[in-house]
């Protein structure tokens, strides 16, 4: 039910913590993280309030890197778990997914990836973008390429934050007809379902449209639409204070 992602100097998970936080009101029955650093890709997740991701990852000291995803979860596909709740992971262990919305398809893709051999851990429709975004990364070898012809095969609603092992220094975001931000800093970039969980870091924003990817990297974002070309964002700078 909420989005939060960061790619910058910074640590990220204290940062992702404390935006999940600010997402709060918006209610959930789960909460995780992922976090890519020296020790790779790293998720921590687990059933309840937000307090119990932070003293299992203590604070986000147990989880070091400079990128990362977070996500509070309001189930609809699979009972509140700690196994079903965001990140979702793929079979590789190297892609980390979170995400709000419905993947409407998701039973006909999931039938396709079983019968390629993968398995499935969770009960989520979330799990399928994971497992389907390992596959096309098999396939092509590129990550963005991947996330391309994935989102040419879900249906439904979604934001999507989306990290990879094989793509350490980026984090790839797309949305459709679920809410989005992108939040532009120095040396660092974040994604937010909404700008109070950002607020604290920049105020310079823009507002993903549907069909849109985006690439962002600590120097910055790169947004393209649904053709693939690179689009000009209009950037909002948000004014009031939280
Ligand atoms: N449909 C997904 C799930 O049930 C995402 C729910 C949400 O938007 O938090 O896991």
């Amino acid at each position: 039910c909420g989005i939060v992602g960061y790619v910058g100097k910074e640590q990220a998970a204290p940062i992702l913590l404390d935006g999940l936080q600010r997402l709060e009101y918006r209610g959930y029955d789960s909460a995780g993280v992922a976090v890519f650093g020296p020790a790779g890709l790293q998720v921590k997740k687990s059933k309840g309030r937000l307090q119990v991701l932070k003293d299992l990852t203590h604070d986000g000291a147990d989880l070091p890197g400079n990128l990362g995803i977070g996500h509070t979860r309001w189930a609809t596909h699979g009972e509140p778990n700690d196994v079903n709740a965001h990140p979702q992971v793929s079979r590789s262990g190297r892609i980390a997914v979170v995400h709000n919305g419905i993947i409407e398809n998701f039973s006909e893709l999931k039938g396709q990836l079983l019968h390629k051999g993968y398995q499935f851990k969770s009960e989520t429709d979330t799990e399928v973008v994971a497992q389907l975004l390992d596959y096309y990364f098999s396939q092509c070898g590129d990550m963005v390429e991947a996330v391309r012809r994935m989102l040419n095969a879900v249906e439904g609603a979604y934001a999507l934050g989306i990290v990879s092992a094989d793509a350490p220094d980026r984090l790839i975001a797309a949305r459709k007809d679920a809410p989005l931000l992108l939040g532009y800093g120095e040396g660092e970039s974040f994604i937010a379902s909404d700008v109070t969980a950002i607020i604290r870091h920049t105020r310079d924003i823009s507002y993903m449209e549907d069909g849109e990817m985006a690439v962002l990297t600590r120097d910055g974002i790169t947004v393209y639409n649904e053709q693939g070309q690179p689009v000009t964002k209009k950037h909002h700078h948000v004014d009031w204070d939280i």
